[in-house]
């Protein structure tokens, strides 16, 4: 039975709902506790941390969700129990989100001087949070500037497609560094959705002490892949995690509510041995 769910957005980052609302939600659906783990920020969690005070018992863990790049993959990395009130963790999220918005901004410049009139606002407004490229794909569509949101990525964002600007360079192993120095663990995120799965062994078998954990429990992952991680997990003592990553009901066809994917009482306990919260 799951009662934790560990990856869960708040209006912090990409989510519908705010940290409140988000726990009101979990309380609801008979969770014991979530992890709030939105993109690039740890904004969210006090004030779940607060909202949750009055339900005795419930437990907020945090947490924080990281984009990387690696041999031009992209890869989540999940961070929990850091010290996120340090002003110097603050601030060096700050600079990942400043890198976020000059890309973007960068973005939107070569799409005007190809024709396509938006505004970096536009974008912004979208986005609520941790801006990217799918909200700039989203506006070109909503405006019918392109014929879908996906054609703007084929056709326009990605690598070697005219309006694309590469990433500052931030690596898995940069995330975890990060997460390590601020006394959290990191986990690796959605394994099931890295495009080459030899870069998961790879990450974790090149760099054994850069992730205490793997997100077994997800929604887009297979039960052959629950399987598959689970046996990567067990073979390398590592952690199994795992969470809806919801962003509100109705953001995507996977993750319909908080608590869909998570973990149970017995895998939390040894979970929570590792984090200092
Ligand atoms: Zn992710
Ligand atoms: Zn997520």
């Amino acid at each position: 039975m799951i009662t934790y769910d560990l990856h869960v957005h708040t209006t912090a980052s990409d989510g519908l709902f705010t940290p409140s609302q988000v726990i009101e939600k979990a309380v609801r659906a008979g969770l014991k506790g979530i992890a709030i783990t939105d993109h690039d920020t740890v904004d969210g969690i006090a004030e779940a941390i607060g909202c949750a005070a009055q339900y005795p018992g419930f437990v907020v863990v945090p947490g924080i969700e990281l984009n990387t790049n690696q041999d031009q993959q992209s890869v989540h990395v999940l961070g929990y129990g850091m010290d996120f009130t340090s002003y110097r963790f603050v601030e060096k999220l700050g600079q990942m989100r400043q890198w976020r918005e000059e890309r973007a901004q960068a973005i939107v410049q070569k799409l005007k001087c190809l024709g396509y009139s938006i505004e970096y606002d536009e974008v912004q407004h979208q986005a609520q949070g941790a801006i990217g490229r799918p909200h700039i794909a989203r506006v070109l569509a909503k405006k019918n500037l392109v014929p879908s949101a996906n054609w703007a990525f084929g056709h326009l964002l990605t690598r070697g497609k005219p309006a694309y600007v590469p990433r500052h360079p931030f690596t898995p192993i940069d995330a975890t560094n990060l997460i390590h120095e601020f006394h959290g663990i990191a986990v690796l995120a959605h394994p099931g959705l890295i495009h080459h799965q030899n870069l998961v062994t790879d990450l974790l078998d090149r760099h054994p002490a850069c992730f205490e954990g793997i997100e077994v429990y997800y929604p887009a992952h297979a039960p052959y892949q629950v399987e598959k991680y689970r046996a990567m997990a067990e073979t390398r003592g590592l952690l199994m995690t795992g969470g809806s990553d919801f962003h509100g009901e109705g953001t995507s066809e996977h993750a319909p509510n908080i608590g869909f994917r998570g973990i149970n009482d017995e895998l939390y306990s040894v979970f929570q041995k590792e984090i200092n919260i």
